[in-house]
């Protein structure tokens, strides 16, 4: 019994060896001998940049260890690498008679990251606060512009970042050498050597700064200037970057005492009042100029009672203005004159006493056979009058139509001493002039006064 079950278990190890040996060369065969299809690489769902070109990097082949054919398939399914999406591709690969199918889908998708280029060429210089002179062009492959770029100081690094619409961020260092010794720059507005008259507007018109680094740099202002005792004094515009960077300016300003007879401006203006006037009179007020208006009997009253209540000189001019009544006689000129004076006496209470001749002393349409100027002249001045002409004309009579004209015709002839301008308050083109004039005057040094029967007498004398 016993001999018999020894065979009977040794037929089965053998089977189990045998099986096992069977199972083994079968594992060795499709190993190393048997032929079938040998996939690499291959990626069920691939993900491809937006814009490269798609090209699959799987390979198929038939064969074994020793030996495997590369197969070529015939691919169904087209991909769009410029358009963003999922697209499905079949690829058939065949080697005899037999088939394999290769599913797979390709997703076009914006991953890479703008591209930061640093176009400087010299070296890189930051601010201790970040500001700096890096050019930077940034291009992406989806977006036609990033706008999306930070900067930022980190010790002797700045740190650029770029991020696109989808959200892809491109980090970029870039070594650079901190430092600020660069002064604030500052500009002194209007003039750096001021002359101020006693009595006339005075205002400093400041500083500005500006920094290499500060967006924002604060002037102080010392130094102070007694705009009624004559001397020289310094205002000092003082500036200071976050660094510490210093810079200093310096406005002289001479304060001169106004000397009668030196440098004077009298502006005169005839045959007003109109529709001008009051505007004239807002600009003299806002410069604390006193003017002289010889006026007519046209006009709003209330315009010479304005003259009159801000200082100005009102004086006479006629009351008519037509020259053929005016120059008819002697007795009709002073008819005229006493008309206007008249005028005058009502509105202000106040006797006027300067009088200019319509078309001056030297115009010769005022000849008549009846009178002649001289007489003319010497008659007013023996009734208690003071008449004036002028030196300079504005040519606003007829010559231009022009503000610039009648603005350089003025301040090209100013006198060393004794300035008196005549312009006509009817005429809105001059009366335009005047504050521009008035602004020449102030800052070269001129004073601006009204006539008064003490002002030098500027006459073109009377010729017959
Ligand atoms: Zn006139």
């Amino acid at each position: 019994m016993k001999k018999k079950g020894n065979i009977k278990y040794k037929i089965i190890n053998f089977s189990i060896i045998l099986f096992v040996l069977i199972i083994c060369a079968y594992v060795i065969y499709s190993l190393f001998f048997m032929n079938k299809f040998k996939i690499d690489d291959f990626e069920k769902d691939l993900v491809i940049n937006y814009g490269s070109e798609f090209k699959s990097s799987h390979k198929v082949c038939y064969g074994n260890k020793n030996k495997c054919d590369e197969i070529t398939p015939t691919i169904e399914g087209e991909v769009d690498y410029n358009t963003i999406g999922k697209y499905e591709v079949k690829y058939t690969y065949h080697y005899n008679k037999k088939e394999l199918v290769l599913d797979q889908i390709v997703e076009v998708k914006d991953i890479s990251g703008p591209v930061i280029n640093i176009k400087n060429e010299s070296e890189i210089i930051a601010c201790p606060n970040g500001k700096n002179n890096i050019e930077i062009e940034v291009t992406d492959n989806y977006d036609s512009e990033v706008t999306n770029i930070n900067q930022r100081l980190e010790d002797n690094k700045v740190i650029i970042e770029a991020i696109d619409s989808n959200n892809n961020k491109t980090i970029t260092e870039i070594e650079v050498t901190v430092k600020d010794e660069e002064k604030p720059k500052i500009t002194i507005n209007g003039s750096k050597n001021l002359t101020h008259i006693i009595g006339t507007k005075y205002s400093d018109k400041g500083a500005t700064a500006t920094d290499n680094c500060d967006d924002k740099v604060e002037v102080k202002t010392s130094g102070e200037v007694n705009k009624d005792k004559e001397g020289t004094y310094t205002i000092t515009y003082s500036a200071e970057d976050s660094s510490g960077n210093k810079s200093e300016a310096t406005r002289k300003v001479t304060v001169k005492e106004k000397t009668p007879g030196t440098r004077v401006i009298y502006l005169t203006f005839d045959d007003g009042p109109s529709k001008y006037t009051n505007e004239l009179l807002d600009v003299l007020k806002k410069y604390n100029v006193k003017a002289t208006f010889f006026v007519t009997c046209k006009g709003d009253d209330s315009i010479i009672q304005r003259e009159y209540n801000e200082g100005h000189t009102v004086a006479l001019h006629t009351c008519s203005h037509v020259y053929s009544q005016v120059y008819a006689s002697y007795d009709a000129y002073f008819k005229d004159l006493n008309n206007v004076k008249a005028r005058v006496k009502r509105l202000t209470g106040y006797n006027a006493n300067i009088v200019r001749f319509p078309g001056g002393t030297s115009n010769a349409r005022s000849i008549s056979p009846n009178i002649s100027m001289k007489t003319l002249a010497s008659k007013v001045l023996n009734n208690g009058y003071y008449y004036f002409d002028w030196n300079i004309s504005s040519g606003d009579a007829g010559e231009t139509t022009s503000t610039d004209v009648v603005y350089s015709n003025v301040v090209n002839h100013l006198k060393s001493g004794t300035s008196v301008v005549l312009q006509h308050d009817t005429k809105g083109y001059s009366v335009k002039a005047v504050e521009r004039i008035i602004q020449y005057g102030l800052e070269n040094g001129y004073t601006f006064e009204r006539l008064t029967p003490s002002s030098p007498k500027i006459r073109h004398g009377a010729g017959h």
